[in-house]
């Protein structure tokens, strides 16, 4: 007989229809005359109740059915008695699919904490709190497909592995086949790339941006998603060195038209969360951050504050208050200074524009002042930097000569050049750490536990 997950079976009337269900088991409560089964399949939050009458089946089967093991059973789907629950299982037969020994099983019901569930990331999927997590996690993956397709633009693959080391995102992995206790080396006794796999030297990519450009230039409005890596040793709860990215760029888009695409977007995101994942979102209000929902309607509410970063920086400057790291016109803004625009100033997302050309990568349209560049960051309470994007320089003396500046080796980059070359325009993107983007729509607070397999310094298990 096919089995039903726990979610449908919640929202079933129960006319003593005959069903199957199967999951893991929560928690077992044997009694002399019964067993309340707590089944578990991760279709939802909720626990499904299964009752086995005592009479009707052996007392070693009922208690091997214990916390951690995997149960078939079928039965007839009833009102139930007790509250807390719509519906349970009457049970006729059940079934060990996998026994597990609660001795050893290391979820207790007693509740763990996050740092623990980390050590244990293989098992934490069984927990309320990471079911709730990858079941919104999930949510925005769809819904950020569902935005683009509705909007026409095509989701495109951009490599992972990549032979330009100058994306201008940050430090790289490199890629390589090479014997590293023999590696060739060419008469001067440097490393011979060239006889390694590719025949040059390749990285784990930082951005799929210089590639999307491309894409754009030729359909128009494209987005990517993907993994992306950085080899820095930032050990913050914000960063991974693994992590996902949504890159859309799109061709005759200016900064103006970027903003109000990305706020688009990420209203959207938002409310779908709000709209789908009701039930995960109250555990989570519950359990972690009583503000959770107000934020997210917030969100979803009010216009994002636009300002330059200038003005943004003499807001902090004129704030009076003690940051850790005091700073002036040409750094690069903190967390803690983004979220004190964002959470103590004007108390609401902000898009902080034109930042000094300096902090900022070498593809971003210069602005007429000649200090500036069109970048765009969005800012989040609780989070900071969210988004990064800017128009790009379409002007191809322009962007050489910036490249120049920047001591970046152009040979590699002819192909990114050439866009500008043939037929550019104005054009504008921006990305999306999907990452960043869960942590906020959890209200968890570690990036660690937004993604199954956390990838960060010293951080490779599993
Ligand atoms: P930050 O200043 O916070 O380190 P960044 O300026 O290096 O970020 P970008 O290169 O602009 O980031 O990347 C675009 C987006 O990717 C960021 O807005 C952020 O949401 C996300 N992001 C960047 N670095 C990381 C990271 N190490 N882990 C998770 N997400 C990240
Ligand atoms: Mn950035």
């Amino acid at each position: 007989m096919p089995h039903s997950k726990i979610k449908s079976l919640l929202s079933t009337s129960p006319v003593s229809q005959e069903v199957t269900s199967k999951g893991w088991v929560r928690s077992n409560r044997t009694g002399k005359n019964v067993s309340f089964i707590a089944l578990n399949d991760g279709s939802c939050l909720a626990n499904l109740q299964i009752v086995a009458d005592a009479q009707k089946f052996p007392k070693e089967l009922l208690m091997s059915a214990q916390t951690g093991a995997c149960i078939s059973v079928t039965g007839k789907l009833v009102a139930s008695t007790g509250s807390g629950q719509p519906v349970e299982i009457q049970a006729d037969s059940i079934e060990i699919l996998g026994a597990s020994d609660p001795a050893v099983y290391p979820l207790q019901k007693k509740g763990h904490s996050l740092e623990f569930l980390r050590e244990i990331a293989h098992l934490r999927f069984r927990t309320n709190t990471f079911g709730a997590v990858f079941r919104i996690r999930h949510s925005l993956a769809y819904a950020i497909h569902e935005f683009f397709h509705k909007r026409g633009f095509y989701y495109l693959h951009t490599p992972i592995i990549t032979g330009s080391d100058c994306e201008g995102a940050g430090a790289m992995f490199r890629v390589t086949a090479m014997d590293l206790k023999n590696p060739l080396k060419t008469p001067n006794g440097d490393i011979d790339f060239a006889k390694d796999f590719f025949g040059k030297e390749t990285y784990l990519t930082v951005s799929g941006q210089l590639e999307g450009e491309l894409g754009a230039l030729a359909l128009s409005e494209i987005y990517t998603f993907g993994p992306t890596f950085r080899a820095e040793n930032s050990n913050t709860t914000r960063h991974l060195s693994e992590f996902w990215m949504i890159e859309p760029e799109m061709a005759f888009y200016d900064l103006k038209d970027n903003m109000r695409l990305a706020e688009d977007f990420l209203k959207y995101l938002i409310q779908f969360v709000l709209d789908n994942n009701k039930e995960d979102l109250e555990f989570l209000n519950k359990m972690y951050d009583s503000t959770l929902i107000e934020k997210l309607r917030f969100v979803t509410q009010n216009n994002f504050r636009h300002l330059t970063y200038t003005e943004g920086m003499d807001i902090i400057q004129k704030s009076g208050k003690k940051f850790e790291l005091q700073i002036q016109w040409g750094s690069d803004l903190q967390s803690e200074h983004e979220r004190f625009l964002v959470e103590e100033h004007f108390k609401t997302p902000v898009i902080l524009t034109d930042y000094p050309k300096d902090i900022k990568a070498f593809y971003m349209k210069q602005n007429e002042d000649g200090k500036t560049v069109r970048a765009m960051d969005i800012l989040f309470p609780g989070i900071g930097e969210i988004i990064g994007g800017s128009q790009r320089e379409e002007n191809y003396e322009k962007l050489v000569n910036r490249i120049r500046e920047m001591k970046i080796d152009e040979k590699n980059l002819g192909w990114y050049l050439d866009t500008r070359r043939f037929g550019t325009c104005v054009h504008s993107g921006f990305g999306l750490g999907f990452e960043r983007l869960v942590l906020f729509a959890t209200g968890m607070s570690n990036i660690r536990d937004v993604i199954p397999f956390p990838r960060a310094p010293k951080e490779a298990a599993f």
